[in-house]
Parts: C-alpha cells; sequence; structure tokens
C-alpha cells in the first residue's frame, strides 16, 4: 500500500494564524485560501517553478491564474520593467510607449485596429460592455455557460451547476456568484450553454433586437478549458451581424497564449471588440480593450467613458513592450505549446496504463484534464464527468510538489520556462503517475 505523502508546511500553518487576524481568510483573493491547514505562502517564483516559505517547491501549472507566459521573474521582462520604473509610474498624461505597444498589438491581432489600455481584465471587460452598450444605445447582453469575465455585477452571473440534475430537460438557473450582487442586474443578462446552435439561433431571436453584446471565451479559461467549436463562434458572429449586437471575444486567457493572434486567430473569426490582460506583459498589471476602428471611437466625450488613475502604468507599459516583442519576435509560445504537448501525452500514458478513462481540454497552453471518454462540449458535461478524482488528485499533487489549481474548472498553464527547464517535465509526470496510483 501507498503512504500518502507528506510536505512541511509548518511556517505556512503559522502564517495562515497570524494572516487571518488581518486579512479575510487570510488571503488577498478568496481562490488563494485553500483551507486552514493547506493555504500556501509563497516566498519566490522563478522560471516554472515557485517556492513556498517552508522552502518546498512546486512545479507551477498556475501561474498566478495564466499571466506568467514566459515563466517567472523573467530576466528580460523584468529588466525592462526596471526602465519603466526610471520613466516615473503614472503622470495623468501619456507618453509615447503606449502608441508603440498598441502598434505590435494590432500587428499580432488585426482586429485590435485601436487600443485603450486597463489595469485589470475585470477593468477591460467592464469597459467592453460599456462601449457595446455607448455604441448600440442597447442595454441586453449574452453570457456562456461556464464563462468567467471578472469581478463586476454585470459579469457575474452563472449557471447553477450545484441544483442541476445531468439529463434533466430544463436549464441550470442563472444565479450570481455569491452575495451583493443586485437582482436588478439579472434582468439584462442572458446567458445559453455553449455549443448549441439552435439555442444560440433562438436565444437571439428571442432578445437579439434589445442586446449590445455577446460575451465569449472560446477556450473558457476558467472551466476546464471547454472549447467552443468554430461553427458555434462563427454562429455568433453571423447572428451578431443580423442582429446589430456586438461580439466581445474575452481573451484574458487566451490572448498571447494560444497563439500570436490569440484563439479569434487560430478560428478565423473577427469579433468587433477584445479584451486582454494576464500574459500581455508576463504578470505585470496591464489589460487591454481593442477593437473595430469605429466602435472604439466611441470612447469619446459625450460617448462611453473610460480612464483610470494606473492605465498605461509606465512599469506594466515597459514590460508588456518587452514580453510582446518576445512573443511576437521569438519562438516562446512554439516551445511552451510543444511542452503542453509532451504533458498531456505523458499523463495520458499513465492514465490510459491504468485504464482510466480521460480527454483533453481547450489548448496545449492551457489544458483541462476531463475523466471521460470524450472532451467535454460545455459546461453541462463537466458536472457528469468524475470531477471528484481530479480534486483528489489535485490534493496529492500539492503533496508531491506540482501546484495545479484543485479545482478542475481551472485549466493547467504551460510558460516557455517549462519547457526550457528539463526538469519540469520528468518531475510533473513523476508525481502524476504517484497522485494517481493513490488517488486510486
Ligand atoms: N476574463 C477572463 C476570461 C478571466 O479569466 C479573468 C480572470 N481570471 C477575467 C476576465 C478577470 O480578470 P482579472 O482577474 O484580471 O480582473
Amino acid at each position: 500500500r501507498l503512504s500518502p505523502p507528506s510536505r512541511d508546511l509548518t511556517k505556512s500553518n503559522a502564517q495562515f494564524q497570524r494572516a487571518v487576524q488581518r486579512l479575510p481568510l487570510g488571503v488577498s483573493s478568496s481562490f488563494r485560501y485553500w483551507g486552514d491547514d493547506r493555504t500556501v505562502y509563497v516566498a519566490r517564483g522563478k522560471g516554472g517553478r515557485t517556492w513556498d516559505i517552508d522552502g518546498n517547491a512546486y512545479v507551477d501549472y498556475r501561474l498566478g491564474y495564466g499571466p506568467a507566459i514566459l515563466g517567472y521573474a523573467d530576466d528580460r521582462v523584468d529588466a525592462a520593467a526596471r526602465k519603466g520604473m526610471e520613466v516615473g509610474g503614472v503622470f495623468a498624461l501619456s507618453t509615447e510607449r503606449e502608441l508603440i505597444v498598441a502598434d505590435r498589438i494590432a500587428k499580432m491581432v488585426p482586429a485590435a485596429e485601436l487600443v485603450r489600455f486597463s489595469n485589470s481584465g475585470t477593468e477591460a471587460v467592464m469597459a467592453a460592455l460599456r462601449l457595446a452598450r455607448a455604441h448600440t444605445g442597447r442595454e441586453e447582453y449574452l453570457l456562456v455557460e461556464g464563462g468567467y469575465h471578472g469581478l463586476f455585477d454585470a459579469a457575474m452571473w452563472m449557471a447553477d451547476m450545484e441544483g442541476w440534475t445531468p439529463g434533466s430537460n430544463g436549464d441550470p438557473e442563472m444565479v450570481p456568484y455569491g452575495k451583493g450582487i443586485p437582482q436588478t442586474v439579472k434582468k439584462l443578462a442572458h446567458l445559453v450553454p455553449m455549443n448549441d446552435l439552435q439555442r444560440l439561433e433562438d436565444t437571439f431571436k428571442q432578445h437579439g433586437d434589445r442586446m449590445a453584446a455577446m460575451l465569449i471565451e472560446p477556450i473558457q479559461g476558467n472551466c476546464c478549458g471547454i472549447s467552443a467549436r468554430r461553427d458555434y463562434v462563427q454562429l455568433a458572429r453571423d447572428l451578431c451581424d443580423r442582429y446589430g449586437v456586438l461580439l466581445i471575444i474575452d481573451e484574458v486567457k487566451t490572448g498571447f497564449r494560444v497563439g500570436k493572434g490569440g484563439i479569434q486567430g487560430l478560428l478565423g473569426i473577427r469579433p468587433d471588440i477584445t479584451t486582454f490582460a494576464k500574459a500581455v506583459a508576463n504578470g505585470y498589471p496591464i489589460a487591454l480593450v481593442a477593437g473595430r476602428e469605429d466602435v472604439m471611437r466611441s470612447f469619446r466625450f459625450g460617448g462611453a467613458s473610460h480612464g483610470g488613475t494606473y492605465t498605461a502604468h509606465s512599469v506594466s507599459l515597459a514590460a508588456a513592450e518587452e514580453c510582446l516583442r518576445i512573443l511576437d519576435e521569438t519562438p516562446a509560445l512554439v516551445t511552451l505549446a510543444s511542452y503542453g504537448e509532451a504533458l498531456k501525452s505523458g499523463i495520458s500514458g499513465i492514465l490510459n496504463a491504468r485504464g482510466i478513462a480521460h480527454s483533453f481540454s481547450g489548448h496545449a497552453s492551457m489544458f483541462g484534464i476531463f475523466f471521460a471518454e470524450e472532451a467535454p462540449d460545455n459546461y453541462r458535461d463537466w458536472k457528469v464527468s468524475d470531477y471528484s478524482f481530479y480534486d483528489r488528485m489535485a490534493y496529492y499533487l500539492h503533496d508531491l510538489g506540482v501546484i495545479v489549481e484543485p479545482d478542475s474548472r481551472e485549466p493547467w498553464f504551460m510558460c516557455e520556462a517549462h519547457g526550457t527547464e528539463a526538469s519540469c517535465l520528468t518531475d510533473t509526470l513523476k508525481a502524476v503517475e504517484l497522485a494517481v496510483d493513490l488517488t486510486l
């Protein structure tokens, strides 16, 4: 019988006991709380690895929920950020570098004709929805089940999977993510299951004339990497055109990760508005709203308001310039995607040898592992898969030196450094094999 691994978390546990006195749940984002005796405090990260304050090393597939596309503390980006510091921060005025970065983005993503900077994914999507409302003069909007678009009220509506029975004909109820979100907001939101063409068509027929925007993550970065089929996104594009609705592709997680041109480039579908964040600057806080020129020009006095004290901060902007240069001019994205392929095939080998049905979703650079024969088509499929197997496996992986989200809905994220540090793959596969055997 295998004995479960153990990991010394003495210092993290003591830190938690102190931190919880001052910080709710002892953390600064509720998802970083993993239990009173499992919450980890980080000492530092470098490349594809993180070290906690007890000295435990982890191969890290969370990468801060995706931003560290090159790896933590990348020397090239950090050197650029230091130069950005010398510029002086924020000025309540503009700097020349904004145009340099916007030009690079427009080159990499043709639909990003015009660009505005924000600080976080939440801010960018909030601005994108406002822009769509200002441009169309409409207020309603469409979300896709399993999507996540940030912390603002309009985005915080989800399908209630806990209260839904697989195989039932009814839809899961649309509920807010937690308390504090006014019910009145719900009146403007609509929710459809991913990849159901008929439902999409019906929803547009019923509400399309009143909708400002449809928001979609074609690879759901917060739901196992579930992917939209191309014909689904194409239908969304066509219906948006037919009903005068703006298509917002949320590339906060996929942008500058699944390819230079994002998921829209892989699909060959041009949205009206795109939101980016995460990988833009390898983790320095910066985000973008980008899109069609006539739409983006609705950011004007008398049109949609947009601003923010910290937008286009000199440190983040300098980091973005260098990070995007690397992603555009070097094979970094190819390196990390081939690492993801190697990892997937290693994991598959381990699971196949044990007769465990599984499939992968998403893209090699951000994939979900799904314990069912078929790759999931939508959020409802997640409910019928054996996600408790995943959850138990993730628990052991942490003890074995691999950090993944404890919840199967967050994909595994790859960075360039995983692909260039020889031991990342072997260390991970060793841990996966043991974790699977412990879970069985
Ligand atoms: N959109 C998507 C697709 C995201 O994954 C996230 C964050 N996980 C957001 C928006 C919100 O971004 P942020 O956390 O930077 O506010």
